[in-house]
């Protein structure tokens, strides 16, 4: 590999990933480097991708994104979580809500001591799984359209609310894009037709423009989406295919007309084949079906979609196909893929542009400014592979998990062998109501519990630590922690109140 210095830094593509990607380069390296983007405005950006997970707060912040402009301009909203309807069996609800649930005590998880005193109220083994959720206060706030930024719940040492945000996704690539120019970010427009590579080492040396234009660099990113026409079309990287587990190939999206109160929290319903997502909006929802071609015809997902939005569609609804996966190297030779082009979950748990956010970070941390080390790449490149074997895990768990049995579809997830780490972590939780996390993994033991017990897999047995407390001891514990929170949650202004506030 060449050990130039790396000084001129191409991106290609302007969707979310692109913009993302320029704006944090410019932000903290953007002094020593000189940033161009390229994008095309014929081919458009995706266009989906309207929900996030909590940690994109810290991103925008980093950038130095003023959070009311942002919310304002995007038309965007809170989101404290993802309601799944119908996941577990028909009519069963739960929610993955952001943050922590009851309190954290040491040695073991609050959800020992909610399990005991489930088991105390009910006078028998049976768990109700719904109770578990009275203690989570994103989960009240988000069911009553509550929400205000707060960090604790007052007078108290217990977390306030953890939150996200829903957005329009076109408005926040023309937003980042405003901001990566103020940024020193140099846009060209145009739609490249060649790439030229060196002989020798296979890298990149140029692109070529429709109009001739010729676009030389040192290092470039690849966020042209699905196309991915440097690392896969050029460089020929390979990919991991996940639809053995991950079945679902296409999705169809629609916008809608928005509904009155704007609920702080996303829906993901199961239907026979696949699920639907509704993500609110300022100014309309986004819906949209995900399902496996094998099982549903495109129009009969037409259908089924049109049938289940909530108000008049304000577009015509739009099929996506998608192959899940993963990019075999998310780093080769001098160019790195960030975006879609690195390899998509499905949306299930909206950790697409999360995976934008860590990777466009990694980048940073792993700048080769005297030129590319073949062990930084490795290095990178096993961390990026780390992070998304574990998101995959936890999206194959809500697949694998139900008990709907009314499809070929559901019946093959309920079958399907899923990787023996996945296999580990459901049979420990099962027997011990223990879960266990690798600091680095995005989910958390509280997001896998919710899960777990949402879909029914009820712990036999809970951590003896909670015996030491008597029955008196553990109501007290809690009615004093659900009624906290209620009175908490009873004094947060509704959702529409603070978006109006903005
Ligand atoms: P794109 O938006 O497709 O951008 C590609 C860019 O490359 C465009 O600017 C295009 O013009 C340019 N380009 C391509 N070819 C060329 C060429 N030859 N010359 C010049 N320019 C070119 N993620 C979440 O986090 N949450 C969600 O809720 C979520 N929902 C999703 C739902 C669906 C159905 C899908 C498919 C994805 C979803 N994602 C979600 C993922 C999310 O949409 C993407 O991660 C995000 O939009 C980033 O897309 P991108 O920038 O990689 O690609």
């Amino acid at each position: 590999m060449p050990k130039s210095k790396i000084k001129n830094v191409v991106i290609v593509g302007g969707g979310t990933a692109g913009w993302m990607t320029a704006s944090l380069l410019a932000k903290v390296l953007g002094k020593t480097l000189n940033i161009t983007l390229v994008e095309s405005d014929d081919i458009g950006i995706v266009g989906v991708g309207e929900a996030t997970i909590p940690p994109i707060v810290n991103f925008n912040r980093a950038i130095g994104i003023d959070e009311k402009e942002f919310i304002n301009v995007t038309k965007g909203t809170i989101k404290l979580g993802i309601e799944f309807n119908h996941w577990h069996k028909d009519g069963e609800r739960y929610m993955h809500a952001f943050g922590s649930i009851g309190k954290k005590f040491p040695f073991c998880d609050f959800h020992h001591f909610w399990q005991k005193h489930q088991q105390l109220q009910n006078g028998s083994d049976h768990i109700d799984g719904s109770s578990f959720w009275d203690y989570s206060l994103n989960y009240q706030a988000a069911k009553q359209g509550k929400f205000v930024p707060i960090s604790h719940i007052p007078k108290t040492n217990l977390p306030g609310l953890a939150y996200a945000y829903h957005f329009d996704a076109g408005l926040y690539a023309k937003f980042l894009r405003k901001h990566a120019e103020s940024l020193g970010v140099k846009r060209i427009e145009g739609t490249i037709t060649d790439i030229a590579q060196d002989h020798q080492s296979g890298d990149i040396k140029n692109l070529t423009l429709e109009d001739g234009t010729t676009i030389t660099g040192d290092l470039f990113i690849d966020c042209t989406g699905l196309a991915a026409i440097l690392i896969e079309k050029t460089l020929s990287t390979g990919y991991d295919d996940y639809s053995h587990w991950l079945p679902c190939n296409r999705a169809i999206a629609v916008p809608c007309e928005k509904t009155d109160t704007i609920e702080p929290y996303t829906r993901s319903t199961a239907h026979k084949v696949g699920w639907q997502w509704r993500i609110p909006l300022q100014h309309r929802t986004g819906n949209g079906l995900v399902y496996s071609s094998k099982h549903m015809s495109d129009e009969e997902a037409k259908t089924l979609l049109l049938k289940n939005i909530d108000g008049k569609p304000l577009a015509d609804p739009k099929i996506i196909s998608f192959q899940t996966g993963r990019r075999r190297k998310q780093w080769n030779k001098n160019v790195i893929a960030i975006g879609l082009s690195s390899g998509f979950f499905e949306p299930l748990e909206a950790t697409n542009i999360h995976l934008i956010q860590t990777a466009a970070t990694r980048l940073v941390k792993f700048f080769p400014h005297h030129g590319i080390n073949l062990e930084e790449v490795n290095e990178f490149n096993r961390q990026s592979k780390t992070e998304s074997e574990g998101i995959r895990d936890f999206i194959i768990l809500h697949y694998k998990l139900n008990n709907r049995g009314d499809s070929e579809f559901w019946r093959a997830c309920q079958r399907m062998d899923v990787p023996k780490s996945l296999i580990n972590k459901i049979q420990l939780f099962k027997k011990t109501g223990k879960v266990f996390c690798h600091p680095n993994d995005l989910f958390t033991e509280i997001a896998w519990q919710q899960v777990m017990i949402g879909q029914g897999n009820v712990p036999e047995d809970h951590h003896p630590l909670v015996d030491t407390l008597s029955k008196a001891q553990l109501d007290d514990l809690m009615k004093d922690l659900k009624t906290l929170i209620n009175r908490t949650v009873e004094k947060m202004p509704s959702h529409n109140e603070f978006l109006h506030s903005l």
